[in-house]
């Protein structure tokens, strides 16, 4: 169990070690009687490296969510000798006890070894996968879906009957290096098992050969989500693959992008995810520019697609079918 921690969600279900966080947090309840009740009840929920706790408060709109939580369960706890009056009116706290609180997990380890962390939000049956920065060098889509989690905090009504699981960094060293390609210089959206994977330098030697690709699958296999939207730059439009095109129509209709079908690319998420396993599959391409906007006029231009999609009512998509599919544009540059 070395290096793995135990993290739950530290609203609902407080446990031994998100306690020494908090306690490291603010240097109270070491004698809490309520956590130790809890901890013989069994009510740790999920088993998560601990750097993930370390990723998800160096995010800045995490660490302010974070920051508001942790105070208010430690205002909540009895026994404990806290200032209230810092942190939590009672209308917040009231809100935040209601509402679904993200709960951060770490998917997998980029080829240095950087996590690759991803929020669920939500319960239900209909899973909504949503990526961005699978290349490196298009991160715009990284604050705006961050962006995207406090608004699902804040208001779940969005929210009603569907999980949404939120990766802000696929590919956390292309990031890092301003780079499309993983630190081994594969793309990690070429790495997939569709029937069109081309085995070369540039797309890996075999399908899902990249430990990011990898942890996107374990994903999909875990969740089975119902539709995926991926995030790129800088075509500005909305491609899709599969039976995503009404997906697609719907989201337009939310946002400044018009639909647009650019090839189903070899070893792609969209051949695999789309055309192999039959789930509607949306490459969103947002501009160029969009990297210098800020998080919120990210989200007021493309957050309403985003809303959309999660909201979106279309019918079940048909299991796995397996398609032959040819490379219409290899050589093209994005997707
Ligand atoms: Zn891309």
């Amino acid at each position: 169990m070395q290096g793995v921690d135990l993290f739950c969600d530290p609203v609902r279900k407080p446990c031994r070690r998100s306690r020494l966080t908090l306690d490291s947090a603010f240097g109270r309840c070491e004698q809490s009687q309520e956590i130790r009740s809890q901890e013989r009840r069994g009510m740790c929920c999920d088993r998560t490296p601990i750097n993930s706790i370390l990723d998800f408060q160096s995010t800045p709109n995490h660490r302010l969510l974070l920051g508001v939580i942790m105070t208010l369960i430690v205002g909540a706890l009895s026994g404990c000798a806290t200032n209230t009056n810092t942190a939590s009116p009672v209308v917040l706290a009231a809100t935040l006890a209601t509402n679904p609180q993200p709960i951060l997990n770490v998917a997998g380890y980029s080829v240095n070894g950087q996590s690759i962390p991803f929020t669920q939000i939500g319960q239900g049956r209909d899973t909504v996968l949503i990526l961005a920065s699978i290349h490196g060098d298009e991160a715009a889509g990284t604050p705006l879906v961050e962006r995207l989690v406090d608004e699902l905090t804040l208001q779940p009504s969005h929210l009603r009957g569907r999980k949404v699981i939120v990766v802000p960094r696929v590919n956390p060293d292309g990031m890092v290096a301003n780079t499309r390609r993983n630190a081994r210089g594969i793309d990690l959206n070429r790495n997939f098992p569709a029937g069109n994977f081309q085995a070369n330098a540039s797309y890996g030697s075999d399908p899902l050969s990249e430990p990011e690709s990898r942890a996107v699958l374990d994903l999909i296999n875990r969740y089975q989500p119902s539709r995926i939207i991926s995030l790129h730059q800088p075509l500005a439009c909305i491609d899709y693959d599969g039976p995503g095109e009404d997906l697609a129509h719907t989201m337009a209709a939310h946002g400044p992008l018009p639909v647009r079908k650019l090839g189903t690319r070899p070893g792609s998420l969209g051949a695999y995810a789309g055309v192999t396993m039959g789930i509607p599959t949306i490459t969103l391409e947002l501009p160029r520019a969009a990297s210098g906007l800020s998080p919120d006029s990210l989200w007021s231009k493309y957050g309403p697609m985003l809303l959309a999609a999660i909201e979106f009512a279309g019918d079940s998509p048909p299991i796995a079918h397996i398609l032959e599919i040819t490379e219409k544009d290899v050589g093209s540059f994005s997707g």
